[in-house]
């Protein structure tokens, strides 16, 4: 969201981005990749999961990340308006309506059918280039990619095309974070069954890639050529159980203050619907972090945050740019005062993971659910 350009003060809520964190967890990964004789993608998609991809970019290729991953034309664009020049993947299938941007600035494209190897070509010879491209095979997933019963005939005729380099071939598996090896071994099998198959066609592809987090951290004999963790570079492994495989650090920090206290007799309903209702004198603090802000409703009445190093509770429902909160067993609490919403405060500690336990989802939505308007703080 643009800022208006007179402002002169910033509002309480802020997410801090720890980037040492961020580089610290990028070395785990290229120990990692170094030691199966692998390139690492960081990948930055969505925002760096909710971090901010520029600053994150920056930090990922200080800290040896050989190349990046991005969804969005726009995102891989921004990334080289701000002078990144490592490959930059587009891990997503492109609009054609896009792929003269994605050429022009030398995002490698992920190629998933006819008609985009076709586009490439003819906007490659236009602009007198050759674009880099991998080929995508779906083994499983049934998202992006070419059927493995599809891919000759597919190489067959895209192969050839002059405007197009074919410098890699990968997949994506769709159970590995489940733990589901049946599944993902068979779909490794046919990925490279499939290579070996267009081998022998002359259909060549230096660089082949399947794994992300939980393959980088739980089966290095599928880290192939490349690696491509994403969620966990910002601290979290996709699964408990890969916890203590490594040691990660959370990367985002959500802040804000106290906004109003508020001292509430028994019986008062608190907030819209008054499905909270106070049991005795009760201390109500109102904090300006809302749904609004990718903080999720479902944490009304369930959520918890951060005062003076204790817990408090999320007091009603949670509205669009504010929740109250039940502070009455936290001595002198005041106006301003940090509330972390998200991270450490006095030896205790909400992590991403908590949250999203509580919302009954996963930790990379709770971190790319923040919205814009939050500032993103470095440090
Ligand atoms: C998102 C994504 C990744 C990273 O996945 P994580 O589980 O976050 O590590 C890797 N490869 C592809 C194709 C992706 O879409």
């Amino acid at each position: 969201m643009t800022k208006p350009t007179l402002l002169t003060t910033r509002g309480p809520t802020v997410a801090e981005v720890n980037l040492r964190a961020f580089r610290d967890n990028v070395d785990v990964f290229k120990t990692i990749a170094t030691d199966s004789g692998s390139q690492l993608m960081a990948v930055i998609k969505t925002n760096a999961y909710g971090h901010g991809v520029v600053p994150i970019g920056h930090a990922a290729i200080e800290a040896g990340a050989d190349r990046l991953g991005v969804t969005t034309v726009e995102e891989g664009v921004l990334l080289r308006e701000n002078g990144i020049d490592v490959p930059i993947h587009l891990l997503s299938s492109t609009n054609t309506s896009q792929v003269a941007d994605a050429v022009a600035y030398d995002l490698t494209i992920s190629v998933s059918s006819q008609e985009l190897a076709v586009a490439v070509h003819a906007a490659a010879l236009k602009q007198g280039k050759t674009a880099t491209v991998h080929l995508k095979l779906d083994t499983g997933l049934h998202r992006f990619g070419i059927a493995p019963e599809n891919a000759w005939d597919f190489c067959r005729s895209c192969y050839h095309l002059t405007g197009l380099y074919w410098e890699g071939i990968y997949t994506h598996f769709s159970s590995a974070d489940e733990g589901d090896w049946t599944t993902t071994e068979q779909q490794f099998t046919l990925f490279m069954d499939t290579i070996l198959d267009l081998n022998e066609g002359g259909y060549n592809f230096p660089i082949k890639h399947a794994g992300a987090s939980t393959i980088a951290i739980e089966r290095n004999d599928m880290h192939l050529d490349m690696i491509r963790p994403g969620i966990a570079l910002f601290g979290y492994t996709p699964e408990i159980r890969q916890q203590n495989k490594l040691t990660l650090k959370p990367v985002m920090a959500l802040k804000s203050n106290i906004l109003l206290v508020r001292e509430l007799p028994p019986n008062t309903p608190v907030g819209y619907g008054g499905n909270y209702v106070t049991s005795g004198d009760e201390k109500i603090a109102i904090v300006p972090v809302g749904h609004g802000d990718g903080y999720k409703r479902v944490l009304s009445n369930k959520g918890e945050v951060l005062v003076h190093g204790q817990r408090a509770r999320i007091a009603g429902e949670i509205s669009l740019d504010q929740m109250m909160i039940d502070v009455t067993h936290i001595n002198d609490v005041r106006n301003g005062d940090e509330v972390v919403l998200m991270g450490e405060q006095g030896g205790d500690a909400i992590s991403a993971r908590d949250i999203a336990d509580k919302v009954g989802s996963i930790v990379d939505e709770v971190l790319a659910s923040l919205m814009e308007r939050v500032p993103r703080v470095y440090k």
